[in-house]
Protein backbone atom coordinates (compact mmCIF):
# COMPACT_ATOMS: atom_id res chain seq x y z
CA UNK A 1 0.00 0.00 0.00
CA UNK A 2 1.37 3.04 -0.83
CA UNK A 3 1.96 5.48 1.76
CA UNK A 4 1.02 8.91 1.37
CA UNK A 5 3.19 11.61 2.47
CA UNK A 6 0.47 14.76 2.66
CA UNK A 7 -1.91 12.34 4.86
CA UNK A 8 1.09 11.18 7.09
CA UNK A 9 2.35 15.14 7.62
CA UNK A 10 -1.72 16.28 8.45
CA UNK A 11 -1.73 13.13 11.19
CA UNK A 12 1.45 14.52 12.31
CA UNK A 13 0.62 17.74 13.07
CA UNK A 14 -2.53 16.69 14.84
CA UNK A 15 -1.06 14.17 16.88
CA UNK A 16 1.85 15.97 17.98
CA UNK A 17 -0.68 18.83 19.30
CA UNK A 18 -2.98 16.10 20.65
CA UNK A 19 0.08 14.69 22.59
CA UNK A 20 1.55 18.33 23.28
CA UNK A 21 -1.60 19.22 25.15
CA UNK A 22 -1.64 15.68 27.08
CA UNK A 23 1.89 16.35 28.29
CA UNK A 24 0.59 19.46 29.84
CA UNK A 25 -2.98 18.22 31.03
CA UNK A 26 -0.31 15.54 32.71
CA UNK A 27 2.05 18.62 34.08
CA UNK A 28 -1.07 20.86 35.53
CA UNK A 29 -1.99 17.67 37.00
CA UNK A 30 0.75 16.75 38.98
CA UNK A 31 3.41 19.96 38.90
CA UNK A 32 6.21 17.88 40.64
CA UNK A 33 7.54 16.53 37.26
CA UNK A 34 8.59 19.70 35.61
CA UNK A 35 9.80 18.33 32.28
CA UNK A 36 6.50 17.29 31.40
CA UNK A 37 5.72 20.97 31.08
CA UNK A 38 9.06 21.18 28.44
CA UNK A 39 7.84 17.54 26.50
CA UNK A 40 4.77 19.32 26.19
CA UNK A 41 5.78 22.53 25.01
CA UNK A 42 8.14 20.97 22.89
CA UNK A 43 5.46 18.87 20.86
CA UNK A 44 3.38 21.98 20.42
CA UNK A 45 6.23 23.94 18.82
CA UNK A 46 7.33 20.94 16.67
CA UNK A 47 3.82 20.39 15.77
CA UNK A 48 3.55 24.18 15.03
CA UNK A 49 6.88 24.02 12.66
CA UNK A 50 5.96 21.10 10.50
CA UNK A 51 2.37 22.93 10.12
CA UNK A 52 4.52 25.99 8.53
CA UNK A 53 6.90 23.57 6.78
CA UNK A 54 4.28 21.67 4.92
CA UNK A 55 2.13 25.01 4.45
CA UNK A 56 -0.57 23.85 6.17
CA UNK A 57 0.06 27.68 7.54
CA UNK A 58 0.62 29.74 4.91
CA UNK A 59 2.73 32.75 5.38
CA UNK A 60 5.87 34.28 3.36
CA UNK A 61 7.06 31.07 2.47
CA UNK A 62 10.84 32.25 2.23
CA UNK A 63 10.94 33.25 5.82
CA UNK A 64 8.73 30.81 7.41
CA UNK A 65 10.99 28.02 6.23
CA UNK A 66 14.04 28.81 7.74
CA UNK A 67 12.39 29.85 11.15
CA UNK A 68 10.13 26.98 10.70
CA UNK A 69 12.94 24.76 11.23
CA UNK A 70 14.25 26.92 13.56
CA UNK A 71 11.18 26.44 15.62
CA UNK A 72 11.56 22.45 15.19
CA UNK A 73 15.11 22.62 16.70
CA UNK A 74 14.27 24.84 19.59
CA UNK A 75 11.53 22.13 20.36
CA UNK A 76 14.28 19.31 19.91
CA UNK A 77 16.59 21.72 22.23
CA UNK A 78 13.71 21.79 25.10
CA UNK A 79 13.02 17.74 24.48
CA UNK A 80 16.56 17.47 25.40
CA UNK A 81 16.35 20.10 28.76
CA UNK A 82 13.17 17.98 29.80
CA UNK A 83 15.38 15.18 29.91
CA UNK A 84 17.75 17.22 32.09
CA UNK A 85 15.41 18.63 34.39
CA UNK A 86 13.86 15.40 34.66
CA UNK A 87 17.37 13.68 36.53
CA UNK A 88 17.55 17.10 38.25
CA UNK A 89 20.17 18.50 36.09
CA UNK A 90 20.72 22.24 35.64
CA UNK A 91 19.36 23.54 32.61
CA UNK A 92 21.99 25.08 29.55
CA UNK A 93 20.06 27.57 27.85
CA UNK A 94 22.56 28.43 25.21
CA UNK A 95 22.86 24.42 24.17
CA UNK A 96 19.15 24.05 24.20
CA UNK A 97 18.84 26.95 21.40
CA UNK A 98 22.09 26.09 19.76
CA UNK A 99 20.39 23.97 16.79
CA UNK A 100 18.07 26.93 16.22
CA UNK A 101 21.06 29.54 16.31
CA UNK A 102 23.12 27.74 13.84
CA UNK A 103 20.54 27.24 11.89
CA UNK A 104 19.40 30.81 11.38
CA UNK A 105 22.97 32.28 11.12
CA UNK A 106 23.55 29.43 8.42
CA UNK A 107 20.29 30.93 6.34
CA UNK A 108 21.94 34.05 5.74
CA UNK A 109 24.30 32.43 3.52
CA UNK A 110 22.56 32.72 0.11
CA UNK A 111 24.36 29.53 -1.23
CA UNK A 112 23.21 27.50 1.92
CA UNK A 113 19.87 29.12 1.99
CA UNK A 114 19.19 27.21 -1.41
CA UNK A 115 20.84 24.42 -1.51
CA UNK A 116 18.11 21.73 -0.87
CA UNK A 117 20.60 19.19 0.47
CA UNK A 118 22.55 21.38 2.51
CA UNK A 119 19.54 21.81 4.48
CA UNK A 120 18.56 18.70 4.40
CA UNK A 121 22.41 17.81 5.59
CA UNK A 122 22.30 20.39 8.37
CA UNK A 123 18.70 19.69 9.93
CA UNK A 124 18.95 15.63 10.09
CA UNK A 125 22.34 16.26 11.95
CA UNK A 126 20.74 18.77 14.47
CA UNK A 127 17.56 16.48 14.99
CA UNK A 128 19.66 13.85 15.11
CA UNK A 129 22.27 15.00 17.65
CA UNK A 130 19.73 16.36 19.85
CA UNK A 131 17.85 13.19 19.92
CA UNK A 132 20.89 11.47 20.86
CA UNK A 133 21.98 13.62 23.57
CA UNK A 134 18.75 13.32 25.00
CA UNK A 135 18.97 9.91 24.81
CA UNK A 136 22.39 9.45 26.61
CA UNK A 137 20.60 11.98 29.35
CA UNK A 138 17.98 9.69 30.14
CA UNK A 139 20.66 6.84 30.03
CA UNK A 140 22.93 8.67 32.84
CA UNK A 141 19.90 8.92 35.13
CA UNK A 142 19.78 4.86 35.28
CA UNK A 143 21.06 4.97 39.02
CA UNK A 144 17.49 5.45 39.72
CA UNK A 145 15.92 2.34 38.09
CA UNK A 146 12.76 2.91 36.43
CA UNK A 147 11.65 0.45 33.71
CA UNK A 148 10.40 2.30 31.41
CA UNK A 149 13.69 4.45 31.15
CA UNK A 150 14.82 1.89 28.73
CA UNK A 151 12.61 2.13 26.46
CA UNK A 152 12.68 5.68 26.24
CA UNK A 153 17.00 4.85 25.48
CA UNK A 154 16.07 2.86 22.83
CA UNK A 155 13.25 4.57 21.15
CA UNK A 156 15.57 7.80 21.17
CA UNK A 157 18.52 6.36 20.11
CA UNK A 158 17.06 4.14 17.45
CA UNK A 159 14.86 7.78 16.02
CA UNK A 160 18.51 9.41 16.36
CA UNK A 161 19.89 6.85 13.94
CA UNK A 162 17.47 6.05 11.73
CA UNK A 163 16.45 10.00 11.14
CA UNK A 164 19.97 10.89 9.03
CA UNK A 165 18.99 8.28 7.10
CA UNK A 166 17.24 10.52 5.07
CA UNK A 167 20.36 12.30 4.09
CA UNK A 168 21.86 9.22 0.98
CA UNK A 169 18.15 8.88 0.12
CA UNK A 170 17.71 12.70 -0.52
CA UNK A 171 20.86 12.71 -2.36
CA UNK A 172 20.59 9.37 -4.25
CA UNK A 173 18.93 10.61 -7.61
CA UNK A 174 17.38 7.70 -9.32
CA UNK A 175 18.51 7.27 -12.43
CA UNK A 176 15.53 6.56 -14.36
CA UNK A 177 11.84 7.73 -14.04
CA UNK A 178 10.82 4.32 -12.71
CA UNK A 179 13.22 3.79 -9.89
CA UNK A 180 11.76 7.79 -8.77
CA UNK A 181 9.03 5.93 -7.01
CA UNK A 182 11.61 4.21 -4.68
CA UNK A 183 13.27 7.24 -3.21
CA UNK A 184 9.74 8.31 -2.13
CA UNK A 185 8.73 5.54 -0.57
CA UNK A 186 11.86 5.69 1.38
CA UNK A 187 10.87 9.06 2.35
CA UNK A 188 7.55 8.40 3.32
CA UNK A 189 8.64 5.36 5.22
CA UNK A 190 10.81 7.67 7.37
CA UNK A 191 7.64 10.27 8.20
CA UNK A 192 5.96 7.24 9.03
CA UNK A 193 8.78 6.16 11.71
CA UNK A 194 8.96 10.00 12.79
CA UNK A 195 5.11 9.79 13.59
CA UNK A 196 5.72 6.53 15.21
CA UNK A 197 8.79 7.19 17.25
CA UNK A 198 6.43 11.07 18.34
CA UNK A 199 3.57 8.80 19.60
CA UNK A 200 5.32 5.77 21.11
CA UNK A 201 8.21 8.88 23.00
CA UNK A 202 5.30 10.84 24.37
CA UNK A 203 3.50 7.42 26.23
CA UNK A 204 7.21 6.13 27.65
CA UNK A 205 7.52 9.75 28.83
CA UNK A 206 4.35 9.62 30.47
CA UNK A 207 4.73 6.56 31.88
CA UNK A 208 8.13 7.26 33.18
CA UNK A 209 6.72 10.30 35.04
CA UNK A 210 3.86 7.91 36.33
CA UNK A 211 6.42 5.05 37.32
CA UNK A 212 8.95 7.70 39.43
CA UNK A 213 5.65 9.30 41.33
CA UNK A 214 4.32 5.74 42.02
CA UNK A 215 7.78 5.23 43.00
CA UNK A 216 7.96 8.38 45.39
CA UNK A 217 4.98 7.38 46.45
CA UNK A 218 5.25 3.92 47.97
CA UNK A 219 8.45 5.10 49.16
CA UNK A 220 6.88 7.75 51.30
CA UNK A 221 4.74 5.31 52.96
CA UNK A 222 7.06 2.61 53.01
CA UNK A 223 10.65 4.10 54.12
CA UNK A 224 11.79 6.31 57.54
CA UNK A 225 12.88 9.92 56.12
CA UNK A 226 15.64 10.36 58.87
CA UNK A 227 17.40 6.92 58.45
CA UNK A 228 16.52 5.57 55.00
CA UNK A 229 15.35 2.08 56.58
CA UNK A 230 11.87 0.74 56.52
CA UNK A 231 9.16 2.41 58.97
CA UNK A 232 6.74 0.61 61.05
CA UNK A 233 4.28 -0.20 58.51
CA UNK A 234 7.00 -1.79 55.99
CA UNK A 235 8.11 -4.35 59.25
CA UNK A 236 4.78 -5.40 60.03
CA UNK A 237 3.79 -5.92 56.47
CA UNK A 238 6.81 -7.64 55.26
CA UNK A 239 7.79 -9.15 58.69
CA UNK A 240 4.01 -10.36 58.60
CA UNK A 241 4.97 -12.08 55.10
CA UNK A 242 8.18 -13.47 56.45
CA UNK A 243 6.90 -15.26 59.40
CA UNK A 244 4.33 -16.72 56.69
CA UNK A 245 6.11 -18.20 54.35
CA UNK A 246 9.22 -18.76 56.36
CA UNK A 247 8.41 -19.82 60.14
CA UNK A 248 7.62 -23.68 60.48
CA UNK A 249 8.97 -26.32 62.95
CA UNK A 250 12.59 -26.67 62.21
CA UNK A 251 12.55 -22.81 60.42
CA UNK A 252 12.60 -20.57 63.24
CA UNK A 253 11.83 -16.69 62.59
CA UNK A 254 13.45 -14.24 64.98
CA UNK A 255 12.00 -10.96 65.86
CA UNK A 256 14.58 -8.34 67.45
CA UNK A 257 13.59 -5.34 69.43
CA UNK A 258 16.17 -2.31 70.13
CA UNK A 259 15.81 0.79 71.99
CA UNK A 260 18.37 3.24 72.78
CA UNK A 261 19.51 4.02 75.81
CA UNK A 262 19.10 7.43 77.97
CA UNK A 263 18.36 8.94 74.35
CA UNK A 264 16.51 11.62 76.14
CA UNK A 265 20.11 12.44 78.20
CA UNK A 266 21.34 12.46 74.15
CA UNK A 267 18.98 14.84 73.20
CA UNK A 268 19.87 16.82 76.66
CA UNK A 269 23.27 16.83 76.58
CA UNK A 270 24.30 17.22 72.96
CA UNK A 271 21.43 18.78 70.76
CA UNK A 272 18.55 16.97 68.72
CA UNK A 273 21.09 16.91 65.76
CA UNK A 274 23.76 14.83 67.44
CA UNK A 275 20.30 12.67 68.26
CA UNK A 276 19.30 12.52 65.06
CA UNK A 277 23.08 11.53 64.22
CA UNK A 278 22.42 8.63 66.88
CA UNK A 279 19.75 7.35 65.08
CA UNK A 280 20.91 7.16 61.84
CA UNK A 281 24.52 5.93 63.25
CA UNK A 282 22.68 2.58 64.15
CA UNK A 283 20.55 2.31 61.51
CA UNK A 284 24.08 1.85 59.19
CA UNK A 285 25.31 -0.24 61.70
CA UNK A 286 21.86 -2.60 62.05
CA UNK A 287 22.43 -2.44 57.90
CA UNK A 288 25.74 -3.86 57.80
CA UNK A 289 25.88 -6.35 60.48
CA UNK A 290 22.66 -8.24 59.43
CA UNK A 291 22.63 -10.52 56.51
CA UNK A 292 20.71 -9.44 53.14
CA UNK A 293 18.11 -11.45 54.02
CA UNK A 294 17.03 -9.68 57.35
CA UNK A 295 14.08 -6.79 57.71
CA UNK A 296 15.41 -3.63 59.95
CA UNK A 297 13.29 -1.16 60.29
CA UNK A 298 12.17 1.73 62.64
CA UNK A 299 9.20 1.50 64.83
CA UNK A 300 9.26 5.00 65.76
CA UNK A 301 11.71 7.39 68.24
CA UNK A 302 14.62 5.70 69.24
CA UNK A 303 13.01 2.71 69.10
CA UNK A 304 14.00 -0.27 66.45
CA UNK A 305 12.85 -3.76 65.16
CA UNK A 306 14.81 -6.75 62.70
CA UNK A 307 12.90 -9.44 61.90
CA UNK A 308 15.79 -12.41 60.91
CA UNK A 309 14.44 -15.53 58.94
CA UNK A 310 16.04 -19.03 59.83
CA UNK A 311 17.25 -17.64 62.95
CA UNK A 312 16.97 -19.58 66.10
CA UNK A 313 17.19 -18.26 69.54
CA UNK A 314 21.36 -18.89 69.85
CA UNK A 315 21.87 -17.43 66.26
CA UNK A 316 19.11 -14.46 66.99
CA UNK A 317 20.37 -13.58 70.46
CA UNK A 318 24.42 -13.66 68.56
CA UNK A 319 23.10 -11.72 66.01
CA UNK A 320 21.89 -8.97 68.54
CA UNK A 321 24.51 -8.74 70.41
CA UNK A 322 26.82 -8.73 67.72
CA UNK A 323 24.71 -5.32 66.86
CA UNK A 324 24.82 -3.89 70.19
CA UNK A 325 28.53 -4.15 70.45
CA UNK A 326 28.79 -2.36 66.95
CA UNK A 327 26.81 0.41 67.90
CA UNK A 328 28.77 0.80 71.08
CA UNK A 329 32.14 1.40 69.36
CA UNK A 330 29.73 3.37 66.71
CA UNK A 331 28.23 5.56 68.59
CA UNK A 332 31.14 6.44 71.13
CA UNK A 333 31.47 9.79 69.35
CA UNK A 334 29.00 10.92 67.36
CA UNK A 335 29.40 14.44 65.29
CA UNK A 336 32.43 15.28 67.33
CA UNK A 337 30.87 14.87 70.66
CA UNK A 338 31.94 12.06 72.91
CA UNK A 339 27.70 10.32 73.05
CA UNK A 340 29.20 7.14 74.33
CA UNK A 341 26.01 5.83 72.89
CA UNK A 342 24.55 2.19 73.91
CA UNK A 343 21.63 -0.08 73.66
CA UNK A 344 19.54 -2.49 74.79
CA UNK A 345 17.56 -5.33 72.81
CA UNK A 346 15.17 -7.79 73.23
CA UNK A 347 14.58 -11.21 71.08
CA UNK A 348 11.78 -13.37 70.66
CA UNK A 349 11.59 -16.26 68.41
CA UNK A 350 8.93 -17.76 66.61
CA UNK A 351 8.29 -21.58 64.33
CA UNK A 352 4.13 -20.99 64.11
CA UNK A 353 3.72 -19.77 60.83
CA UNK A 354 0.36 -17.61 61.87
CA UNK A 355 1.94 -16.17 64.53
CA UNK A 356 1.38 -11.94 63.69
CA UNK A 357 4.37 -10.24 63.82
CA UNK A 358 2.97 -7.88 65.83
CA UNK A 359 2.12 -10.73 68.45
CA UNK A 360 6.18 -11.57 68.03
CA UNK A 361 7.39 -8.12 68.49
CA UNK A 362 5.22 -8.04 71.60
CA UNK A 363 7.30 -10.58 73.06
CA UNK A 364 10.63 -9.31 72.03
CA UNK A 365 9.44 -5.98 73.74
CA UNK A 366 9.17 -7.33 76.85
CA UNK A 367 12.47 -8.99 76.78
CA UNK A 368 13.51 -5.46 75.99
CA UNK A 369 11.80 -4.51 79.12
CA UNK A 370 13.49 -6.52 80.99
CA UNK A 371 17.12 -5.82 79.25
CA UNK A 372 16.12 -2.20 80.62
CA UNK A 373 15.14 -3.46 83.94
CA UNK A 374 17.83 -4.89 84.38
CA UNK A 375 20.48 -2.02 83.44
CA UNK A 376 20.37 -2.03 80.20
CA UNK A 377 23.21 -2.04 77.44
CA UNK A 378 22.52 -6.02 76.94
CA UNK A 379 20.39 -7.81 74.96
CA UNK A 380 17.93 -10.71 76.92
CA UNK A 381 15.92 -13.40 75.35
CA UNK A 382 11.99 -14.37 75.72
CA UNK A 383 11.56 -17.88 75.69
CA UNK A 384 8.69 -19.73 74.63
CA UNK A 385 9.03 -22.51 77.29
CA UNK A 386 11.35 -21.70 80.26
CA UNK A 387 12.75 -25.20 80.13
CA UNK A 388 14.18 -24.47 76.42
CA UNK A 389 14.99 -21.23 78.03
CA UNK A 390 16.90 -22.12 80.52
CA UNK A 391 19.28 -24.51 78.08
CA UNK A 392 20.62 -22.06 75.99
CA UNK A 393 21.40 -19.86 79.39
CA UNK A 394 25.01 -18.67 78.23
CA UNK A 395 26.40 -16.69 80.72
CA UNK A 396 25.79 -17.02 84.78
CA UNK A 397 24.70 -13.63 85.32
CA UNK A 398 21.31 -13.88 84.28
CA UNK A 399 18.78 -11.04 85.06
CA UNK A 400 16.13 -10.98 86.98
CA UNK A 401 12.85 -12.83 85.74
CA UNK A 402 10.74 -10.39 84.84
CA UNK A 403 7.29 -10.38 87.30
CA UNK A 404 4.95 -9.01 84.63
CA UNK A 405 5.15 -12.42 82.13
CA UNK A 406 5.14 -15.59 83.03
CA UNK A 407 5.57 -17.08 80.10
CA UNK A 408 9.39 -14.44 79.72
CA UNK A 409 12.54 -15.83 80.83
CA UNK A 410 15.56 -14.21 80.85
CA UNK A 411 18.24 -16.50 79.19
CA UNK A 412 20.95 -14.21 78.56
CA UNK A 413 22.43 -11.10 79.51
CA UNK A 414 25.84 -9.41 78.22
CA UNK A 415 26.52 -6.32 79.40
CA UNK A 416 29.55 -3.74 78.15
CA UNK A 417 31.71 -4.58 81.22
CA UNK A 418 31.61 -8.33 80.98
CA UNK A 419 33.34 -8.36 77.63
CA UNK A 420 35.82 -6.36 78.98
CA UNK A 421 36.86 -9.19 81.33
P1 LIG B 1 15.58 4.56 78.01
O1 LIG B 1 17.02 4.24 78.19
O2 LIG B 1 14.73 4.08 79.11
O3 LIG B 1 15.07 4.08 76.68
O4 LIG B 1 15.46 6.15 78.02
P2 LIG B 1 15.32 7.10 76.79
O5 LIG B 1 15.71 8.46 77.23
O6 LIG B 1 16.07 6.54 75.66
O7 LIG B 1 13.79 6.98 76.45
P3 LIG B 1 12.63 8.03 76.46
O8 LIG B 1 11.44 7.32 75.91
O9 LIG B 1 12.49 8.69 77.80
O10 LIG B 1 13.09 9.16 75.44
C1 LIG B 1 13.10 8.97 74.08
C2 LIG B 1 13.50 10.29 73.47
O11 LIG B 1 13.70 10.16 72.07
C3 LIG B 1 12.44 11.37 73.64
C4 LIG B 1 12.32 12.01 72.29
O12 LIG B 1 12.47 13.41 72.37
C5 LIG B 1 13.49 11.43 71.51
N1 LIG B 1 13.23 11.28 70.11
C6 LIG B 1 12.19 10.66 69.52
N2 LIG B 1 12.28 10.75 68.18
C7 LIG B 1 13.42 11.46 67.93
C8 LIG B 1 14.06 11.88 66.73
O13 LIG B 1 13.62 11.62 65.60
N3 LIG B 1 15.22 12.58 66.85
C9 LIG B 1 15.76 12.88 68.06
N4 LIG B 1 16.90 13.56 68.09
N5 LIG B 1 15.15 12.51 69.21
C10 LIG B 1 14.01 11.81 69.15
MG1 LIG C 1 12.01 4.20 73.78
MG1 LIG D 1 15.44 4.69 74.82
Amino acid sequence: MPLDIPTLVIVSIFVMAILGLLLLLAWVQDRSIQALAWWGAAYLIAGLSIAMLSGQIPINQAVSNDIASALLFAACGLSWSGARLFDDKEIRPFAMFAGALIWLLACLIPEFSTSTMGRMIVSSVIVSNYTLITAFELWGGRGEKLVTRWPAVIVLTLHGLIFPAQIPLTMWQPASRELAWLSTSWIAILALETLLYVIASAFIVLAMAKERNEKIHKTAATIDPLTGIANRRAVVANGNKLIRTVARPGRPVAALMFDLDHFKKINDRFGHAVGDSALIVFARTATANLRSTDLVGRLGGEEFAAILPNMNADEALAAADRLRRAYVEAAKEIDGQPVMGTLSAGVAVTTDSTLSVEALLARADEALYSAKESGRNRVVVAGEKIARAASVTETPKIAPAMPKTPVLTVVSTRQASDEAA
